[in-house]
């Protein structure tokens, strides 16, 4: 059968339409409102693959090792798009759409066709522990004349480099996934959102509705916060809301029918979407798609012209084993699902954050046997045998559950340190490497002790106290042994949607690929900084060493691999990846290091965009691996150029990304306001078309205040809430608004509440914070925007 319509398929079809178009037939089926619309089968894939002889060729030319994977993935999509279509097929497909446009609700003397989404719908997509999600096509306002062209991107795309990729890490055979592709009338939404029938983590009688305006793929894709509603189904009222500031539409375009990301008008920004006649059809349409399916249901529906349409119905696989017994459903995301678990005595958005050992905690910790103190870096507590690190040969030493000691880590470390059960070091603040990577590795770890490696002695047994910056002597108490299993993602599971609802963005920071799935994991909106010099500088060369020795290529795919894999982890969520930013003394103990100039202060130094415009060689890798990305489907993906003064230096980078063959108007990018210059001069950078700021507190504050921000001498005097940074970043955020240039934040401050007060209140887009403090930031962003709503109608 070359094409079933929606109407006929039911789930017992799922091998010959995919789980997407199983579930339309069995909605359509019930009476809901489905748009109409046929799905060519998986078969028809086959039999394409199969007589045109195509197929044997692709699946020989898979079967390669990583390195040529990028290219017989190319040659596959090729070989699919090139390939025509067997006459049969073609005319069975097109007899369907000239049905459908019989069907379509268009005007009577309107004689034009109908516009159609083209969906692929994988047979192995929605398969439990196997989500394939988002990662095959979806193309919008289609007509006859491109439909098989379309569909045959829909089946190419089960050859992008990600979904390849994707396999062969999830051991999935390209042979055994088939695509099948839905062809359903458009749409043309004036609104749209998602409704969870239930509350998506503890199940309760509440339903939660999520709408902006346009087409629901900006909501979804997460290009549009949307409004918030939580409504109690049996009145089918609102009890709560949050009305976001939605900027964008996607809507069709009239002149070129193209659909199109376009601003939404000044007075509809913040108006609310829905009225109170469309929750009370919400709130009936759900009761019946949750009466249909016996389960609590994910939907994404639509409205165009006060007509309501259902165009996707998913089980709710997040409601947490504590929430109403009645729904309980055994699902992965459940574990440590208490959204308000943490640590004793943990304040709303600390994270950790604290310089300094307070007052009260020396006090309280005196006489309690504690050997040394320092700042808290990361939470947790653990006990072990002592391991004192002076050389990177002494590292093997470092075992499965030993703690780790030494002047200060560097990224060569990072192995021992996955295996160390905590991390102590002399020198660092919360912003350093030793401080950074344990956070995303949840290893508990107090920097800045300035005598752990003189106090502590090999073979030691001690316990460190992530939290309260404290080691002591032996082992953990018997009380302590449960907080040893402690594992700060634990306490930010379950997985997005389960978190609230804000419409502030809240990202997280990352700087070790290895930790993505972790940082994924705590529902934060994507990843608002990605420091891409950890993962050169855990290649152990420098740049310029590392390409001396294996060349542009291999340093390339080093890059491509190490974004990648956050990229995946992430997708769609938008990925910042940030090019290199490291100074000259963290590049001087690696190999081809004694090339680095010596530095009075590196911090003031030869790093960040001044190096890379300075060595475009090692900087073109760079954005080559950005274009690699692009081209192979993640577009999630977003570059960030760091330290930069002016417009000057944003020029010159960007035409260094067009030499590479970036289209800047194509791609997401933007640039670190961590210089007073760039905050002073933001209007004439934006003026080089970026898309968004992100605030660099760290440095910003060093800059500002004139502050090291590696020179405990002055660490009390670095103050990020300082009036004169505060200032920097409101006219910023201003200027930024006016332009409409999103803006965020990445430093280290963006976990402290009150600087997330200030900046909800200055109206930033979004707030990226450290693995550990993702949660909280989200609370305190969510209590921030809920009083300023209300004292606006106060
Ligand atoms: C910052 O300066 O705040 C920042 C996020 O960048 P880095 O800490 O990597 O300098
Ligand atoms: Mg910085």
């Amino acid at each position: 059968m070359t094409v079933l319509w929606i109407g006929d398929v039911r789930s017992a079809d799922i091998d010959t339409v995919g789980g997407k178009a199983a579930s339309l037939g069995e909605l359509t089926e019930a009476g809901l409102p489905v748009p109409p619309g046929f799905v060519v089968t998986a078969e028809t894939y086959r039999t394409f693959l199969e007589t045109t002889g195509i197929g044997s060729e692709i699946f020989d030319a898979l079967a390669v090792d990583d390195d040529g994977l990028a290219e017989a993935a190319e040659r596959a999509r090729e070989l699919v798009v090139e390939t025509p279509v067997p006459e049969a097929v073609r005319e069975e497909i097109l007899a369907a759409y000239g049905d459908l446009g019989g069907l379509a609700d268009t005007e009577p003397d309107d004689q034009s066709e109908p516009f159609v989404a083209v969906r692929s719908s994988a047979t192995a997509e929605d398969l439990p522990d196997a989500s394939f999600a988002g990662q095959y096509e979806t193309i919008l306002n289609v007509t006859e004349e491109d439909l098989l062209d379309r569909v045959k991107e829909c089946w190419a795309s089960l050859f992008s480099e990600r979904a390849v990729h994707y396999r062969n890490t999830h051991g999935f055979d390209h042979d055994d996934v088939d695509v099948a592709v839905v062809v359903q009338q458009m749409v043309d939404a004036d609104k749209s959102g998602v409704m969870f029938t239930r509350h998506p983590s503890t199940g309760d009688r509440q339903m939660i509705v999520e709408s902006a305006w346009g087409l629901g793929e900006a909501v979804v894709s997460g290009m549009v916060s949307p409004d918030h509603y939580e409504i109690d189904p049996e009145t089918a009222t609102i009890v709560e809301s949050t009305i976001a500031d939605k900027k964008q539409q996607m809507i069709k375009d009239p002149e070129t029918g193209e659909t199109a990301l376009q601003p939404v008008g000044d007075e509809r920004r913040t108006e609310r979407v829905v009225t109170d006649a469309e929750i009370e059809r919400l709130v009936e349409l759900g009761r019946r798609v949750e009466d249909h399916y016996g389960e609590p249901q994910d939907v994404e529906w639509a409205l165009v012209e006060g007509e309501l349409f259902m165009l996707q119905s998913r089980p709710i696989t997040t409601i947490s084993e504590a929430g109403d017994s009645e729904t309980v459903q055994e699902t992965d995301a459940t574990q440590g699902g208490d959204e308000t678990a943490g640590r004793p005595g943990q304040t709303a958005v600390d994270g950790g954050g604290d310089q300094q050992v307070t007052e009260a905690d020396a006090d309280s910790e005196t006489d309690d046997g504690v050997l040394v103190r320092g700042v808290s870096a990361s939470p947790g507590t653990a006990s072990g045998e002592v391991r004192l690190i002076t050389k990177l040969d002494h590292l093997d030493q470092v075992t499965e559950g030993d703690v780790l000691v030494s002047t200060m880590t560097t990224p060569d470390m990072v192995p021992a340190m996955q295996r160390a059960a905590a991390i102590v070091t002399d020198e660092g603040g919360m912003t350093s490497h030793s401080a950074i990577v344990s956070r995303e590795m949840g290893v508990p770890a107090i920097v800045g002790t300035r005598t752990a490696t003189d106090v502590l002695k090999p073979g030691q047994q001690v316990t460190v106290d992530g939290e309260m910056g404290t080691v002591t002597e032996g082992g953990p108490e018997e009380d302590e042994a449960a907080a040893e299993e402690y594992d700060p993602v634990e306490s930010v599971r379950p997985q997005t949607p389960v978190k609230p609802m804000t419409a502030t963005e809240v990202k997280v920071n990352l700087s070790i690929p290895e930790a993505a799935e972790r940082a994924a994991a705590t529902g934060a909106d994507g990843v608002g900084l990605l420091r891409m010099e950890h993962m050169v500088i855990s290649l152990g060369k420098t740049p310029e060493q590392y390409i001396a020795d294996h060349g542009e290529n291999a340093f390339i795919d080093e890059l491509v691999d190490g974004v990648r894999t956050v990229a995946e982890a992430f997708y769609p969520r938008p990925v910042r990846a940030r090019t290199l930013d490291a100074p000259t003394d963290e590049f001087r103990d690696l190999q081809g290091g004694s090339d680095e100039p010596h530095e009075h202060n590196p911090m003031l130094g030869y790093r960040g965009i001044r190096r890379s415009l300075d060595k475009p060689a090692p900087f073109r890798c760079e954005l080559r691996a950005f274009k690699r990305l692009f081209d192979a489907g993640y577009d999630n993906v977003e570059l960030m150029l760091p330290l930069v003064n002016d417009a000057e230096d944003v020029e010159r980078a960007k035409l260094l990304m067009e030499e590479v063959g970036i289209d800047p108007a194509k791609s997401r990018w933007g640039v670190m306001v961590e210089t007073p210059a760039s905050a002073l001069l933001i209007e004439e950078i934006a003026a080089e078309g970026i898309d968004f700021v992100s605030f660099g507190t760290n440095d910003l504050t060093q800059y500002t205040l004139a502050v090291d921000r590696n020179n405990e001498h002055v660490v009390d005097r670095f103050d990020e809430l300082h009036p004169g940074v505060l200032s920097l970043i409101e006219t910023t955020i201003e200027t930024c608004r006016e332009l409409g240039v999103d803006t965020s934040i990445c430093g280290q401050a963006a976990s402290k509440s009150d600087m997330v007060d200030f900046l909800v209140e200055q109206g930033i887009s979004s707030i990226s914070a450290n693995i550990d403090a993702v949660r909280d930031v989200q609370h305190e962003v969510k209590r921030v925007e809920q009083k300023l709503l209300l004292d606006s109608v106060r």
